[in-house]
């Protein structure tokens, strides 16, 4: 049978068969990174991605056939550790995705891999404890616990403890805690009709998120704004725990699914009553629209959740196109580098904060697509942070420049936490220090409200 160069279909998913004996079986596991290694050997367009391609190949060239059979297996976790998941080598460049033949799926590989690391317990504490977000976020909101504990977290001896204790690297940006928790400081919607468009349901679900919840509120309370100033009326879901994301990109799939076994029963309630369910954070939101329903294909109800979710920006784009949102914007925003990020792009919906933004007069948006390095937890760990911030620098240098000419007044990503990491990027580059806005922040902005 002849291989055809490349698929003409639009890529597929495999199920991720977490649940079998057989997804844990180190040895099968090794035999299909050994023939996907070898594919991206012959291949090596994803060279510039990421990490893992770099170390693959650097690993496949010194060895001691310039092959992959030259490659010691056990430096294949190499390869496996500097993977974060972000999904880009399978949507934006590999043309032997399902449903080519060759079946290459490069992160959901890594991803069995690091899940046979997570169960041989080989993952240290620092890990765990950073991707447990509901954990470190129970303190947000204590009056002076979150004084002390952010105070305390900036000095240099407690960096160097936590450098030493929890391998979070000492010159990392690493989030505040919020005085006061988005749940506890989000208004109430207005009683308002319900609207529905043809595109989109009327009334809104909010999953706020760990980071907006405990660490930045002022995200989801301006996107409230958004929504009420646009007539939609909101509702915060009734409760909500961590999507599961951090656990993920540790290979912890069990800690996954206690995640769904709290979120999708709740969330479902709203999918079936007609909510359409958002979130600020692309991670989170992919989360339900992509890995939580390749892990439970058969679930009805996580299948739900996933047609319900929608990214913020790709929620007010529809609303717009069923003349349902507001577009008179008295504010200008003047020159905008703005990111999208990885987690985006995956959610395959087009470049829908970019169109919104582009609608404010006064505003000019320069786009830029390529990877941030941040990736969840991976961009403050000690062994990763610098080549985080390697990855990052084509993308600070470019958002550097604005076309319109000088540095730009603003910086943003949908993603907040590679909102930060940028804006460290042109710190340590000397690139400037243009004010960082989320996307939904700008929007509520342009709109003039306070
Ligand atoms: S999923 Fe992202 S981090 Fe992992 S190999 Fe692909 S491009 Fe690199
Ligand atoms: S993931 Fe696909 S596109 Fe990327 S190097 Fe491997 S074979 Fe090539």
């Amino acid at each position: 049978m002849s291989v055809r160069e490349g698929n003409l279909e639009a890529p597929t998913r495999h199920p991720i068969d977490w649940k079998s004996p057989q997804y844990y079986d180190e040895a099968a596991t090794f035999k299909e990174l050994e023939r996907i290694f070898d594919i991206c050997h012959g291949c090596r367009r994803c060279v510039s991605l990421c990490g893992a391609f770099p170390t693959l190949f650097d690993l496949v060239d010194e060895g001691k056939s310039g092959e992959v059979d030259g490659v010691e297996k056990k430096d294949y976790w190499k390869v496996v550790d500097q993977c974060y998941l972000c999904d880009l080598c399978y949507m934006t460049k590999c043309p032997y995705v399902p449903p080519h033949q060759w079946n290459v799926d490069f992160p959901h590989t890594m991803l069995r891999a690091k899940a046979i690391k997570f169960r041989k317990g080989e993952v240290d504490f620092g890990s765990k404890f950073l991707s447990s977000t509901d954990v470190h976020g129970q303190f947000a909101g204590i009056p002076i616990v979150v004084q002390v504990a952010n105070a305390v977290n900036q000095t240099k001896p407690m960096r160097a403890l936590m450098e030493n204790t929890l391998h979070v690297d000492r010159n990392a940006w690493l989030p505040a805690l919020a005085e006061r928790k988005f749940r506890s400081a989000a208004p109430k919607s207005q009683s308002l009709p319900v609207q529905d468009g043809q595109r989109t349901p009327g009334k809104v679900a909010i999953f706020s998120t760990c980071y907006v919840n405990y660490n930045e509120p002022g995200i989801g309370l301006d996107l409230l704004k958004v929504l009420a100033h646009n007539a939609i009326p909101y509702e915060l879901v009734e409760k909500e725990k961590c999507c599961g994301m951090p656990k993920l990109e540790l290979g912890d799939l069990d800690s996954v699914d206690e995640s769904r076994r709290a979120n999708i029963p709740v969330l479902a309630k709203y999918a079936r009553e007609g909510y359409a369910i958002i979130s600020a954070v692309p991670s989170c939101t992919l989360m339900f629209k992509q890995e939580i329903p390749l892990m439970f294909p058969d679930d009805a109800d996580v299948q739900a959740v996933k047609e319900a979710m929608w990214d913020t920006f790709e929620y007010l784009a529809a609303r717009r196109r069923d003349g349902l949102l507001k577009t008179e914007f008295p504010q200008p925003l003047g020159k905008v580098s703005y990111h999208v990020p990885c987690h985006s792009r995956v959610q395959n919906i087009g470049r829908k904060t970019e169109e919104l933004l582009k609608m404010v007069p006064g505003t000019s948006v320069h786009t830029n697509e390529r990877c941030s390095g941040h990736a969840g937890t991976f961009g403050v760990k000690k062994p990763y942070h610098e080549v985080a911030m390697k990855i990052g620098k084509p993308l600070f240098r470019k958002m550097a420049e604005h076309p319109q000419g000088g540095a730009p007044d603003f910086i943003s990503s949908d993603c907040p936490l590679g909102g930060h990491h940028i804006a460290q990027g042109f710190d340590v580059n000397s690139l400037g220090t243009p004010r960082l806005e989320h996307p939904i922040t700008l929007l509520r902005m342009a709109y003039g409200l306070e």
